[in-house]
């Protein structure tokens, strides 16, 4: 063996860099499941599943390509506990410490690799839309980083929905026709769901015996776990359920946990799709005039703009971004995000599904639990690693600057001009779960009041003096100082006290 092929978990593309540069003849594929990552954090039982089913087919894929794969089980007993153990541990059997592998998505994979006793090439990662060096040309000398401008930018790199150098239609962005709460609709598609093989079975006992204990529920499992299975899931999403994509992207329903929500994140994330040809398919319906541009833009923005932009945003910022707290948040993660009991329907639905789905949508996300533990003052650490255990779609390179930037403003508003913050008015706005709550949304004190209601006041109180001059605040503040003075007091007795009733660990 002349080389060793590294092929991480989420690195399952028959493209990858590594699998290109490497040959047949001369090169060993490692892939190996360790105990370093499957318990870095806490993963919910159906990301690790996933994740270790998809890396068993892949390899399979591999050896019927005629490739020579060195496959280590997470129960296999000379197994050691990490990547670089494997690669040292299969290195000294085949006599060789040269390795070839694409970039980690991560810098604690990137770093371990560096630091390894082995000769590693690290090829870029070029299942983005911008490399890297484009993004950082991107970024070189600009003030603040929006995201609008350069998803621009990858919109005529692509030319996707693009008409000449103009944009389809003639405007970039059709979010004003978005934002629609929804309405129970029985014939709603849901994501397809794959019943599991004999492979995926096997992981499933093995992930049974080894995880019971962690948070979320591994059976009924219906991911997709190969690049076939997922393109189907490609294809029922861009027939059945894009048509409406951009209109509800925003709502929340009660038990409708999906909506018009692809849940591709999580093939896209492991590599088994890539991402333009996923925004490829989604303008293809458009162009044969089944969706509407609305649909089909606000789609394409999330993957070649939003996912490619935080992935850059990531790897500019470098290591020490999942550990910003500009905010000084230092409240523990409240047990209700672990399942348990809540009075908030909100909450208790958002955090439901992601126990039973390892999966909630976008809003859920950013407007219920993150507003929720942004507004109360809870530590962003905490917070990154709840969200990176719980999502099957979770990696740190696109979760951190997702909980860390955009939920929590911990980095200081690299990603967020202003902390996505609101009261219990949004989420009563854009879902249905108000009207099933313990709480009132439309009281503001006292007795019964919503929580999200005191405690919007109380963070913005809070953080004053950093908010106030943002002028896409400064209407908040103005209507804080009109209010009786009486009843700015009663509002942030009232958020302490839930605050403190909510440590002292009492159902809040
Ligand atoms: P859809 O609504 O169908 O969107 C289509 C695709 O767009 C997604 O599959 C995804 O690839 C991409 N996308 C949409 N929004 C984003 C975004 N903000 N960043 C990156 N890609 C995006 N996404 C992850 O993939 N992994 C995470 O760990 C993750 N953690 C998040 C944590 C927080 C606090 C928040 C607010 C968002 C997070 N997101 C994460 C972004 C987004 O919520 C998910 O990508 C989306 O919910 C995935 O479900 P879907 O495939 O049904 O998405
Ligand atoms: Fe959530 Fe408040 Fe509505 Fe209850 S009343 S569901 S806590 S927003």
């Amino acid at each position: 063996v002349k080389r060793l092929i590294l092929i991480l978990g989420d690195q399952l593309s028959e493209t990858l860099s590594a699998l290109c540069e490497a040959d047949k003849d001369t090169d060993l594929i490692v892939m190996a499941e360790v105990t370093d990552e499957t318990g870095y954090v806490p993963h919910h039982p159906k990301k690790i599943a996933l994740v270790l089913s998809a890396m068993r087919h892949f390899a399979e894929t591999l050896r019927g390509d005629g490739w020579q794969v060195a496959y280590t089980k997470l129960d296999d007993e000379d197994a050691s506990r990490s990547i670089v153990g494997e690669l040292m541990r299969r290195g000294q059997a085949h006599g060789t410490t040269e390795v070839l592998a694409t970039t980690p998505g991560e810098w604690r994979l990137i770093e371990a690799l560096n630091n390894a006793p082995l000769t590693v090439t690290l090829l870029p990662d070029d299942r983005f839309v911008a490399s890297q060096s484009e993004f950082e040309s991107w970024a070189e000398g600009r003030k603040q980083l929006r995201m609008e401008y350069f998803y621009r930018e990858m919109r005529r790199k692509t030319g996707l929905l693009m008409d000449g150098d103009q944009p389809e239609g003639g405007k970039w962005n059709y979010d004003h026709d978005n934002r629609k709460p929804a309405k129970e609709d029985m014939l709603r598609s849901e994501p397809m769901q794959f019943t599991p093989d004999a492979i995926t079975e096997e992981v499933l006992d093995l992930v049974e015996a080894r995880f019971s204990d962690s948070f979320g529920e591994l059976r009924p499992f219906w991911f997709a776990v190969t690049r076939g299975q997922a393109l189907r899931a490609l294809d029922h999403f861009a027939k059945h359920l894009l048509e409406g994509f951009g209109t509800y992207q925003d709502a929340m329903l009660t038990g409708d946990r999906f909506l018009h929500h692809s849940v591709l994140s999580p093939y896209i994330n492991l590599g088994l799709l890539d991402p333009l040809e996923v925004c490829q398919r989604v303008e293809a319906e458009y162009k044969a005039g089944r969706v509407a541009l609305n649909d089909a833009e606000g789609f394409i923005r999330q993957i070649i703009g939003w996912r490619d932009y935080v992935r850059g945003i990531y790897m500019l910022e470098g290591p020490d971004y999942p550990a910003r707290n500009v905010l000084g948040h230092d409240r523990d993660l409240p047990w209700m995000y672990w399942g348990g009991e809540t009075r908030m329907t909100c909450m208790r639905e958002a955090i439901a599904q992601t126990r039973d789905e390892a999966y909630a949508h976008h809003i859920q996300r950013l407007m219920v639990t993150g507003n929720f533990a942004l507004l109360a003052g809870i530590d962003p650490h905490a917070v990154h690693e709840w969200y990176l255990s719980v999502y099957a779609d979770a990696y740190e390179w696109v979760e951190a600057p997702n909980t860390v930037g955009m939920s929590q403003f911990a980095d200081g508003g690299i990603i967020a001009s202003k902390p996505y913050v609101s009261s219990g008015n949004y989420i009563n706005k854009m879902s249905d779960y108000c009207g099933d709550c313990a709480y009132s949304v439309t009281t503001k004190t006292g007795e019964g009041a919503c929580p999200f209601n005191l405690l919007y006041w109380d963070f913005l109180i809070r953080h004053r003096e950093r908010f106030e001059n943002n002028p896409r605040m400064a209407n908040m503040y103005r209507t804080w100082d009109r209010m009786d003075e009486d009843r700015r007091a009663t509002v942030l007795k009232d958020a302490a006290a839930f605050l403190a009733r909510m440590d002292a660990g009492e159902v809040a």
